[in-house]
């Protein structure tokens, strides 16, 4: 059995919104504890994310369940945290993501 993100490429992507994306991270296969760390380390751990398929999911998720602990998405708790007080206003940052990805597909078209 092969890496579940080659074998089903066309779930992914800029062009679906992929509810079970936990399974189709680049951390999937990483030490648990990689994203979870403190300081300086953040930013390394970061680098994990680069490139995810669902980087919009992973952070979505983060940001409407306002996830206190870890990288997610990209961003360090306290981007996070900074992001949801500059934009009190939006309560569904899935929406906001998924908006955007069809912008973004429309003006590609
Ligand atoms: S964005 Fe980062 S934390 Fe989220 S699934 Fe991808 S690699 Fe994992």
């Amino acid at each position: 059995m092969g890496n579940i993100a080659t074998q089903t490429p066309m779930v992914v992507g800029a062009t679906t919104w992929t509810e079970d994306w936990a399974q189709y991270g680049q951390c999937r296969d990483a030490n648990p504890d990689a994203l979870f760390v403190q300081g300086a380390a953040q930013q390394e751990a970061k680098q994990l994310c680069v490139g995810c398929p669902v980087i919009a999911e992973c952070l979505a998720d983060a940001m409407d369940n306002q996830m206190e602990f870890g990288v997610w998405g990209g961003l360090t708790e306290r981007e996070r945290r900074a992001l949801l007080k500059r934009r009190p206003d939006i309560r569904s940052w899935r929406a906001v993501f998924t908006d955007a990805r069809v912008r973004e597909q429309s003006r590609a078209s």
